[in-house]
C-alpha cells in the first residue's frame, strides 16, 4: 500500500540544531503502489551506519582545530566550505573527505598543525574505509521477507567504486539485490539511466532511502516513487528542506517498508 501524506510534525535533524518540517505519514486512504518492478534502495545511512563513523573523524578535526577557530562549530564551518569548493572535481566518498580534512586543517592552523596531529587524523580517516557496516535495526529481515514475497531489489548508491563494494560485502547484504548500481552521483539523469537499464517504467520503481537530496528529489523528478526513511544524522551536503509531494511517503523505521509496499 502506498499511504497518504498529513500531519506535520518537527524533527531535530543533524547535529541537533536545525529543525526541519517533516510530513508523518499516516495510514490514510491515499494511492496504492501496484505493479512494482524493483525496490530500489540507497546504502549509506538506509542500509548500515555511515555518517555516525564520518562524524567520529570530524570531531576529531574539530578539537584539533579549536586554537585557530575557537569553537567546534566554526571548525566544522570550515571544512563544509572546503568539502563545498572540493565537491565538483573530487566528488563524494572517503578519498574526498580526507583530502578536505587534512586541506582545512592546514589551511585554518596556517601550516601550524603538528606533523604527528595530521598523521593521526589521516589515520582516523583511514579507520572509514574499515568500519562494520553492521545493518541498520530491522534491515536484515525486512530485507529477507521482501525477497521472500518474491520483490526485485536493486541497490543504487554513489560514491567511491572499491569503498562502496567494499562495504556491501562487509554488510553480508549483497545477496538480496540482483543489480548493485555504483555513481559518483545521484541526480535525476542518473535515476533515468537506471530505469532504462532495468527496463521498467519509472512509475514501476521505488527509490527508498534516507536522502531527501539524493534519494527523494531526483527519483520523483525522474518520475519514480520513493520512500523516505530519515536517519538521526545528515551530512551537511546532504541536507534538504523537507517538502510534499504526491508519490512521496515517510516511514520513520525500516520494517515499516512491509506495510507501505
Ligand atoms: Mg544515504
Amino acid at each position: 500500500m502506498f499511504h497518504g501524506l498529513c500531519a506535520f510534525s518537527l524533527l531535530h535533524c543533524g547535529r541537533g540544531e536545525e529543525k526541519v518540517r517533516v510530513i508523518r505519514e499516516t495510514c490514510s486512504d491515499g494511492e496504492m503502489i501496484q505493479d512494482i518492478d524493483f525496490i530500489v534502495f540507497d546504502a549509506d545511512d538506509t542500509l548500515w551506519d555511515c555518517q555516525g563513523h564520518f562524524e567520529v573523524v570530524m570531531q576529531r578535526l574539530y578539537d584539533e582545530l579549536l586554537p585557530w577557530t575557537g569553537t567546534r562549530e566554526a571548525a566544522a564551518s570550515e571544512l563544509y566550505a572546503t568539502e563545498r569548493k572540493n565537491m565538483r572535481l573530487l566528488g563524494f566518498g572517503v578519498k574526498a573527505f580526507t583530502l578536505s580534512m587534512l586541506e582545512t586543517a592546514m589551511r585554518v592552523s596556517q601550516g601550524q598543525m603538528s606533523a604527528n596531529t595530521l598523521s593521526d587524523i589521516l589515520r582516523q580517516c583511514y579507520t572509514l574505509l574499515e568500519f562494520p557496516c553492521t545493518p541498520l535495526p530491522e534491515v536484515k529481515e525486512t530485507l529477507w521477507q521482501l525477497t521472500q514475497q518474491g520483490r526485485r531489489m536493486v541497490l543504487f548508491t554513489k560514491g567511491e567504486l572499491l569503498d562502496q563494494q567494499h562495504k556491501l560485502e562487509r554488510s553480508g547484504l549483497g545477496r538480496y539485490f540482483e543489480h548493485v548500481e555504483i555513481t559518483s552521483d545521484k541526480r535525476e539523469a542518473d535515476f533515468r539511466l537506471l530505469a532504462r537499464k532495468l527496463g521498467a517504467a519509472p512509475r514501476s520503481l521505488v527509490m527508498v532511502g534516507n536522502s531527501l537530496k539524493s534519494d527523494m528529489a531526483p527519483a520523483l523528478a525522474a518520475g519514480w516513487r520513493a520512500v523516505y526513511i530519515p536517519f538521526h544524522v545528515t551530512w551537511q551536503l546532504e541536507r534538504h528542506e523537507h517538502f510534499e509531494h504526491e508519490r512521496l511517503t515517510e516511514i520513520s523505521h525500516f520494517a515499516q517498508l512491509l506495510s507501505v509496499l
